[in-house]
């Protein structure tokens, strides 16, 4: 079903348009495709909202913050449109609800709707209604240049419905894709200028089951693996019920799959994980963090954690600390719980106070920035294996490439005269911090 955008009649079809993303890697891939798919259609993309005549909102819900974001730039957008009627709107990413019609009720602003991972959907939208032509390319291929480190969505939803979280209700059920459609992107990404690719599923050690074939994350990375010209390849998010002997082998196994794994906890306490419907305890999870790191050695593990969720005590939170300083974990995202409506946990009492909330998170930050000091200090003075990204600079005065360890450590040389961007350097580490690291070239 095509829906009406607000208001058909404009003076001009938009020339220019902005894509404004906020939320996961998932959003940051979709957002690449929809700029793609814009430009074969012979809009250019402008750095700027205000100088868009269609702007595009690539919107988050998981949590309360993100939600306020789009809120107030879609409020802005929303004024400018009183004095610029031309001014085209469309929405996705997680706030567009399953019921376009009841969007439509609700943000009148808005001309379009799709869902995330419906953009044919929304390229159809634009075509019925003549904002745009065909593509002007016949084969739709990628016509931009792609970052050296980029992101290819594997499959889409979620059927794991934990008790808090809000993606299976807006990106609906688990759909994978076929390996040829992965390992075609994969391929064009990678002439266009990718060096690392990260496989991105919300629940990703599920890929493939409801394929007919039932294809496992393990075949989709063998066949990614042999593409010319890429040279690491990365996945996300993997859930500790789901992440099997199999997959572990793989990652230890295939050259270029990296030493990282990200396997949200959100708790380290089993009430607080049962109420989360989380499907592991602390303990499974524990062997499965010791089962990953005799497989895979040099691995990173990397975490989620959600702090003041309903209910949680002090003593609960303690346990949460306790799993930080045992796993001792590269990496920890840290997040205060906000109710999201629709989900089971928002008809709970949302009891922890929301100071309280801030404190944990602020705890759990402390915690974590020694484990990381810890970690990151081991690596000074050794030589590791850089994927020099682009040139990015904390200093104007002090011109820099900025790359990524295979354990997704950012790290930063000096730049000199040589391109290196894409390239794979060898580099002494010379300095750490908590989060970063600084080296020289090591030959
Ligand atoms: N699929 C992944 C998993 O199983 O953990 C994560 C997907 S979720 C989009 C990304 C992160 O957002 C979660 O790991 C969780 O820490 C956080 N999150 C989700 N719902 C939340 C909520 N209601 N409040 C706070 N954080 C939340
Ligand atoms: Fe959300 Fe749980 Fe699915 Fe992750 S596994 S996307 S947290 S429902």
């Amino acid at each position: 079903m095509l829906l009406q955008p607000q208001r058909l009649i404009r003076a001009t079809t938009p020339r220019t348009f902005h894509v404004w993303t906020i939320g996961c890697q998932m959003n940051v891939a979709e957002s690449a495709a929809i700029t793609s798919a814009l430009q074969q259609r012979g809009l250019t993309p402008v750095p700027a909202m205000d100088d868009a005549e269609l702007v595009v909102l690539n919107s988050c819900t998981v949590r309360e913050s993100a939600e306020q974001r789009v809120q107030g730039t879609l409020h802005l957008l929303a004024h400018r449109k009183g004095t610029d009627p031309d001014l085209m709107i469309a929405l996705t990413g997680c706030s567009v609800e399953p019921d376009l019609e009841a969007m439509t009720q609700k943000l009148p602003m808005v001309d379009f709707f799709f869902r995330p991972g419906a953009l044919d959907h929304f390229l159809a939208q634009l075509e019925a209604h003549e904002v745009v032509g065909a593509p002007l390319v016949s084969n739709p291929v990628m016509s931009y240049e792609v970052p050296v480190s980029t992101y290819v969505t594997v499959m889409q939803g979620c059927n794991k419905f934990c008790t808090y979280c809000i993606v299976p209700y807006r990106r609906g059920r688990e759909v994978s894709r076929p390996i040829a459609d992965v390992v075609a992107d994969v391929r064009m990404m990678t002439r266009r200028g990718a060096r690392e690719i990260t496989l991105l599923g919300q629940i990703i050690d599920h890929y493939g089951r409801d394929l007919p074939t039932k294809s496992h994350l393990s075949e989709l990375m063998e066949a990614v693996h042999d593409v010319e010209g890429l040279e690491r390849l990365r996945f996300m998010t993997s859930h500790p019920r789901d992440m099997d002997q199999r997959l572990i082998e793989t990652v230890a196994r295939l050259p270029k799959t990296v030493e990282t794994i990200h396997l949200p906890v959100q708790a380290g306490d089993d009430v607080v994980l049962r109420r989360m419907r989380r499907q592991y305890t602390v303990e499974r999870y524990l062997r499965l963090v010791e089962t990953i790191r005799a497989t895979i050695p040099g691995v990173a593990v990397t975490t989620d954690i959600i702090v003041g969720f309903c209910g949680e005590t002090e003593e609960q939170f303690g346990r949460t600390l306790d799993l930080l300083r045992t796993v001792q974990f590269d990496v920890v995202h840290v997040a205060c719980y906000s109710p999201r409506q629709g989900t089971v946990s928002a008809s709970w009492e949302d009891d922890v106070p929301h100071e309280e909330k801030e404190e944990r998170r602020r705890r759990v930050e402390r915690v974590q920035e020694e484990i990381q000091a810890r970690l990151n200090a081991r690596l000074r003075d050794q030589v590791v294996e850089i994927l020099v990204e682009d040139s990015q600079s904390h200093r104007q005065d002090l011109p820099q490439w900025r790359g990524r360890t295979r354990t997704n450590k950012l790290v930063f040389i000096p730049r000199e005269d040589e391109h290196l961007v894409g390239q794979l350097v060898p580099v002494r580490i010379t300095r750490t911090s908590p989060w970063a690291l600084q080296g020289v070239m090591a030959h």
